[in-house]
């Protein structure tokens, strides 16, 4: 079943969600803070947030700017504040949807049952192609050309993450943040060591790219070769 975490500093609101979608088989987390709900966000690497946008430490959209920086995770805002311009402005910021309270546990997992089905989450299942390359997240195993690559786990995160988007910049703070689970700390030279290795396992240089390009001063991007 899906992985929910739900931040919110309402004890009851908190207890009646998270038990409510724990009966209906989801598993859930919660968290009472905004910072606790980051870490946890990165910890517990869920498939749906639920956010509250009335925290103690920190504005929920101030909040869940600091969660689309690091993550892509569908987000389903919980707010008390039903006036429209406060909902687009959440939408604008990266919300998927929200909930205006006070609002019942089946209109929330009605809401998290689409998001979910949005963002195809069966579908990440199926492996992964980009050239002659697939990685088949299930099994954690990669091939280029039909032939097995020897990886190490965080060459294999790093690699599915570039394969996911492939085609896209990704920015060594977001491979920090999804592979060494560091979204603000760690050193960009980890990154860039990892990278030449994976590199090398692909036949590759930084100079001469077929896979892996640099794109100076904005991140990587992972495309497949002409
Ligand atoms: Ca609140």
């Amino acid at each position: 079943m899906a992985k929910v975490i739900i931040i919110e500093d309402d004890v009851e609101i908190r207890r009646l969600v998270a038990e409510g979608l724990a009966d209906k088989g989801y598993d859930v987390d919660s968290a009472a803070s905004a910072m606790e709900g980051l870490e946890m966000l990165v910890s517990v690497r869920p498939e749906v947030v639920v956010l509250d946008l009335g925290l103690p430490d920190l504005d929920g959209g101030e909040l869940l700017r600091m969660v689309r920086s690091i993550s892509d995770v569908p987000v389903i805002v919980a707010t008390a504040r039903d006036d429209e311009d406060s909902v687009v402005a959440m939408l604008d910021v990266g919300a998927d949807d929200y909930v205006v309270k006070p609002f019942s546990v089946a209109q929330l997992e009605a809401r998290i049952r689409a998001v979910l089905r949005r963002v195809g989450r069966e579908g990440h299942r199926a492996p992964i192609e980009v050239g002659g390359l697939r990685i088949d997240t299930a099994a954690r195993e990669a091939t280029l050309d039909g032939e097995p690559l020897d990886l190490t786990p965080k060459e294999f995160d790093l690699l599915r993450l570039l394969a996911e988007r492939a085609g896209e910049v990704v920015s060594k703070r977001e491979i920090l943040a999804e592979v060494w689970r560091e979204p603000y700390g760690g050193s960009e030279r980890t990154v860039d060591v990892h990278l030449s290795w994976l590199r090398k396992k692909l036949g590759e240089t930084a100079q001469r790219p077929r896979y892996l390009h640099t794109v100076h001063g904005v991140g990587v991007k992972l495309v497949a070769p002409r």
